[in-house]
């Protein structure tokens, strides 16, 4: 068994981007910027963001965190968008999610300018994505993907199965494995709460995606002989024996399941970091799409 070591990978790609970043400075050149508009004050979000500007440091971009209150209007939220849609300095943003009930993220994932979408969920970048146009792939399948390359794990002809349709993880994860590239080329199956003998189309699986946010779901018994697995899910639980008092838990029971694979992720460690080094590389492609 080999684990995918998403940490070690993106350490991998973090220097490779302070290089390019390095020498873009020596030409004269101003690093690439990004901004991330994070809304009220959730833990888990404040944690994701702070990590993302963090990393932006690491590699010599410049970073902005945005904070505004929970009490912030939807009319005022736009008008930041527009803000930072004209803002000429800026490569690209992030809208942390969740927002608050009372603003309509729909509205304010379509007021982003698609050419700063550096999460990659503007319609526009979605439809270029399932085209196999040029775009920015969204987080966490780009990561997936980088992952998979850098590891050469096998996937043309294999059967891949997704657990989960979310649009950030499910069902772009399907959409670019079945695609005519390296990796992909996969028979996908996409599943989700609805879909029945979940375990049986498991049991078939060449490569499984576990991107359902329930603490280890797949278990061994689910998984054959050989299969390459990747656990999309952080979820914190409760425990005692930690300073914080909780733990992250990936979708995947990794006891059972990892001496059946020949690759899987670990969490944390996996996908995770992979997911914050695909960010950088579309704010990157952004800023070198603005000379
Ligand atoms: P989501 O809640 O939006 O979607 C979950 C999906 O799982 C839904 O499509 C649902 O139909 C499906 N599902 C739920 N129960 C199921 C069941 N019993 N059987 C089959 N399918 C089932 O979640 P999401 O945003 O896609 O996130 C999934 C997990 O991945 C969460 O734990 C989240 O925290 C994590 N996540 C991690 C990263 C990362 O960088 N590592 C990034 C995004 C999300």
């Amino acid at each position: 068994m080999t684990l995918l070591d998403g940490l070690a990978t993106s350490r991998q790609i973090k220097s490779e981007l302070a290089q390019v970043v390095k020498e873009m400075t020596e030409r004269g050149e101003r690093p690439p910027h990004l901004a991330a508009v994070l809304v009220g004050n959730d833990g888990a979000s404040l944690t994701y963001v702070t990590s993302k500007v963090k990393s932006c440091e690491e590699v010599g971009f410049r970073s902005t965190l945005i904070q505004k209150d929970a009490s912030i209007t939807e009319i005022e939220l736009l008008q930041l968008i527009a803000d930072l849609n004209s803002k000429a300095d800026l490569d690209g943003y992030i809208i942390q999610l969740p927002l608050p009930k009372h603003i309509d993220e729909k509205k304010v994932l379509l007021a982003v300018d698609p050419s700063k979408d550096v999460d990659g969920f503007h319609p526009e970048n979605v439809g270029r994505m399932a085209l196999g146009l040029p775009c920015y792939l969204p987080a966490t399948p780009g990561g997936i993907l980088e992952l998979l390359r850098r590891y050469q794990v096998p996937t043309e002809g294999k059967h891949c199965v997704v657990i989960g349709r979310s649009h950030i993880v499910g069902l772009p994860m399907s959409i670019l494995l079945q695609r005519n590239r390296v990796p992909g080329n996969c028979t996908v199956t996409i599943t989700h709460s609805k879909t029945k003998d979940l375990d049986q189309i498991c049991k078939q699986a060449d490569i499984i995606v576990a991107a359902l946010g329930r603490p280890e779901f797949l278990k061994g018994s689910m998984v054959k002989d050989g299969a390459v697995v990747i656990d999309v899910g952080i979820t914190r639980v409760e425990d005692s024996s930690k300073k914080s008092g909780f733990r992250l838990a990936g979708d995947v029971e990794f006891s059972s399941v990892s001496p059946k694979c020949s690759f899987i992720t670990p969490v944390p460690g996996g996908v995770g970091p992979m997911t914050i080094v695909t960010l950088l590389q579309n704010t990157l492609q952004a800023r070198l799409a603005r000379n």
